[in-house]
């Protein structure tokens, strides 16, 4: 059996919950289908999620959201008039979200995630509705009947192990199974969310759990592409990629999957497979274990602005025991998660995401390094982009390096950083962030070919 997981551009509306029916069941293997909220039609339209998300904090602050709260029921309302079912489902709805609202609010983290999870909840029961309208058996389940534990840390939940165990029993429910995505409960029996776009988590354990064959993951695009298309115009589709590649690109930048959602599919063995709901015939792409790498090095090229780096140096530090313990547990005390340490022998750069520092914090945390491990300059760079060259292929390639930095050199780039891990799967360069397209632009030319590009 497959599960399915469709994400929000994919059961934004009725047409879109038409398309989701068609490609559920054109393969009678397709036995879990997993929902997100709904997500935008058009540009400038707004996510349920985000909807959701405004109208708890203006709960929460005693403010009036009855127009959230109405344009939420009404997107639901919408797709089920369009697909031509009875008001039932829709007042079902109205009620379910008026009744969360009007809870507990002593806590409000863990009443944030119970709105949001709504998104999810109530367009699983709507999308059942629908199968069952149209005569198929399909049913709704609810992830605590399901055993769907979570830890207990709103809005970035992971998975307890031992719901692995008990999801496996959803094989054993007859018809299909619609099962929303983003959320699990807590031992205690809380909602508890993960972190935005934690469907794909939700489908990528329930994949886990239920052993299936294949993990398909629907989205709105026909592949995961080489580089992100704003910035090349129709670059190379990837057909296959290992599971290390995906993670490294969907950590730095690349939107396709959430970088969480491969651990559970990947330690089960189980294939994902990217599709689009638009374009299902479309093969899309494949992320397995082993691929034959026989197509150059690099896969891909990933980037992302919004990091900073630390940069400490002081004479000799290569001789001093704990340099690098000191000054990690000066970050760890503040509760900062650190991307990449790049250093040399008198010098480190510890790389940051920049959304963790203000400058109050900033001031303090270069104080505390300068006296306490007495470092002869400690500074802040802000405005960072980093840039990842991904590929299993590196490893079998001499001079990848060598290719990547004369690029960035003949586009008048300077590389602020470079960092390999020894797993030789990805390269990281550092560039100011007003260099960064220029940059992705110069490696893509260098490693795909030359093409037309759209800046
Ligand atoms: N609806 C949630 C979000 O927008 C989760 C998801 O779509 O995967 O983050």
């Amino acid at each position: 059996m497959k599960v399915a997981k469709f994400g929000g551009s994919s059961l934004a509306s009725g047409e879109q919950f038409e398309k989701v029916f068609n490609i559920v069941m054109s393969d009678p293997k397709r036995k879990i289908v997993v929902v997100s909220a709904p997500g935008k039609r058009f540009a400038s339209d707004i996510k349920v999620t985000d909807l959701l998300i405004e109208c708890a904090e203006k709960c929460l602050k005693n403010e009036a959201a009855d127009d959230l709260v109405e344009a939420v029921i009404e997107r639901y309302a919408s797709i089920a008039r369009e697909l031509g079912l009875s008001s039932r489902v829709s007042n079902m709805i109205r009620n379910d979200l008026l009744t969360v609202l009007s809870g507990d609010k002593s806590n409000p983290e863990r009443f944030i995630d119970a709105v949001k999870a709504t998104g999810e909840d109530n367009n699983a029961k709507l999308m059942a509705a629908y199968f069952q309208h149209k005569g198929v058996e399909a049913r709704y389940v609810n992830p605590k009947d399901a055993g769907l534990i979570v830890s207990d840390e709103p809005g970035n939940a992971q998975v307890l192990p031992e719901s692995y165990e008990r999801l496996f029993e959803l094989r054993n429910l007859p018809g299909i199974i619609i099962f929303p995505g983003f959320f699990g409960f807590t031992k205690k029996g809380e909602v508890v969310t993960f972190s935005r776009s934690g469907s794909d988590i939700t489908g990528s354990i329930l994949a886990n759990g239920t052993k299936a064959e294949l993990y398909e993951n629907f989205t709105d695009v026909d592949a995961v592409y080489s580089v992100n298309p704003n910035i090349v115009e129709k670059p190379k589709e990837i057909r296959e990629l290992t599971y290390r590649e995906m993670r490294e690109l969907s950590y730095a930048g690349f939107t396709v999957l959430h970088d969480e959602a491969l651990i559970p599919a990947f330690r089960a063995g189980i294939p994902v497979n990217i599709k689009n709901t638009n374009n299902p015939s479309a093969p899309g792409t494949k992320i397995v274990h082993e691929r034959t790498t026989s197509n150059g090095p690099v896969i891909g090229i990933a980037s992302d602005k919004g990091f900073c780096s630390i940069y400490v140096s002081k004479y000799l530090m290569n001789r001093e025991i704990g340099f690098g313990r000191k000054i990690l547990q000066i970050l760890e005390e503040y509760g900062l998660s650190y991307e990449h340490i790049p250093s040399g022998i008198d010098d480190i750069s510890i790389i940051l995401r920049k959304n963790q520092l203000n400058p109050a914090l900033e001031e303090e945390i270069v104080t505390r390094i300068k006296t306490e491990l007495e470092a002869d300059e400690v500074k802040i760079e802000r405005n960072l982009a980093l840039i990842m060259i991904v590929g299993e292929g590196m490893r079998q390639n001499v001079g990848t390096m060598a290719r990547a930095s004369k690029a960035l050199a003949d586009a008048g780039v300077n590389i602020e950083m470079i960092n390999q891990g020894s797993s030789e799967v990805s390269m990281m360069f550092g560039v100011k962030a007003e260099d960064e397209q220029r940059a992705v632009i110069a490696l893509y030319k260098e490693f795909f070919a030359p093409v037309p590009v759209n800046v």
